[in-house]
């Protein structure tokens, strides 16, 4: 079988270097957390890792910091303990969940039955939110 052409590098490089100013004028971002100037459509938006704060984070931070869990899922057997991580996740459970006072152990974790459990999570991964 022939291999194929590995593409000239020195001419992918100067192609590169041409479009460079095009790239900074049209998609250049600064990463919220190491502020690099780096092309917005290699980038994520940085609310799945800052909590909502905005702005972008470029490829290398994003191996660097962890996504925030907006939920973390535990399973008791006969009741499930949601925690909450993020705003995100707090805002979700007021505006979509009637909850009482009881269910809470600390602020952030909704403590609910099983059989109510599974809607709760299918509603939370319907809305973006991840859970672990
Ligand atoms: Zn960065």
């Amino acid at each position: 079988m022939a291999k194929q052409t590995a593409p000239n590098e020195l001419e992918t490089e100067s192609w590169q270097q041409e479009r460079e100013d095009l790239w900074i004028e049209r998609h250049s971002v600064n990463c919220y957390y190491c502020n690099g100037l780096v092309d917005e459509r290699h980038c994520l938006p940085a609310d799945n890792y800052n909590n909502n704060d905005g702005g972008d984070i470029c490829p290398a931070c994003q191996k660097t910091h962890t996504k925030i869990t907006d939920v973390v899922v535990h399973d008791d057997g006969s009741v499930v303990a949601f925690t909450l991580q993020s705003t995100a996740a707090q805002d979700w459970i007021s505006e979509n969940t009637h909850t009482e006072s009881w269910q809470w152990m600390g602020r952030h974790t909704l403590v609910v039955d099983a059989r109510f459990a599974e809607g709760l999570a299918e509603g939370m991964c319907e809305a973006g939110l991840t859970l672990n």
